[in-house]
């Protein structure tokens, strides 16, 4: 169910009911020539729809639709916050969540960019250390690594992330035939990291399909209920 469709009734209703909240966490990001900027922003609200629809008593929060980014921050479309910005979001919705007798929160980040990862976990560290509350943070774009479909030198606005919007949002993908490569810079720090995603976008996308993306989505949704059951310790 999605809070934003939910009366102020039916949320304290809710509430009462200890549920778990699942917050997506998007990005508006530059995705290759083909998916559009909402990209890690579809994806998870997707995937915590379908976790909220499949798992007893669990909600799902408006998403946050802005990341922080450092390769694509150049990229036209991209749209990025600081560092504390995203950290100061993290703690507040956790604290938010927790002054509404929301006691287990998931932040699903659908953008998985290092900087974001790390603002995110300080966020939820300080609002757990100061209050108790039970959060579980991970991304669904480490998850779909796991599943381990596309080769290992696929990556943003790949095989997977083409897969997995032409299963959710067929619409909004363009046509697109060319594989692209990256910059390998391992230590190194880049003045202007763009320069690693010459074409903005890295992977076999002539191997997207629309199946391969409905199965990762499931993969992820079902492994996400896992952790979930496991992390908050609930009767499977
Ligand atoms: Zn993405």
């Amino acid at each position: 169910m999605y809070i934003g469709e939910m009366t102020r009734d039916d949320f304290k209703a809710s509430a009462d009911r200890d549920p778990i909240v699942i917050v997506p966490w998007g990005a508006c990001e530059a995705h290759g020539p083909h998916l559009p900027l909402d990209t890690d922003t579809i994806q998870p609200v997707y995937v915590a729809t379908e976790v909220s629809r499949r798992l007893q008593n669990t909600l799902v929060a408006p998403p946050v639709n802005y990341a922080l980014h450092s390769s694509t921050r150049d990229m036209p479309g991209t749209l990025t916050i600081s560092f504390d910005t995203v950290r100061s979001i993290a703690y507040d919705l956790v604290i938010s969540l927790w002054r509404q007798g929301v006691d287990r929160t998931v932040i699903l980040a659908g953008h998985a960019g290092s900087g974001h990862i790390s603002a995110i976990l300080e966020g939820c560290k300080k609002a757990v250390r100061e209050t108790g509350t039970q959060v579980i943070f991970l991304s669904d774009w480490h998850i779909s690594e796991d599943y381990g479909a596309c080769g290992d030198d696929d990556g943003h606005a790949g095989c997977v992330e083409t897969s997995r919007i032409l299963a959710i949002r067929p619409d909004l993908v363009g046509s697109i035939d060319r594989d692209a490569g990256h910059f390998e810079h391992t230590y190194r720090i880049l003045r202007d990291g763009s320069t690693c995603l010459p074409d903005g976008y890295q992977g076999r996308i002539s191997e997207a399909t629309a199946d391969l993306g409905a199965s990762i989505n499931d993969y992820i949704v079902e492994t996400i209920i896992g952790i979930i059951q496991h992390d908050f310790e609930l009767a499977a």
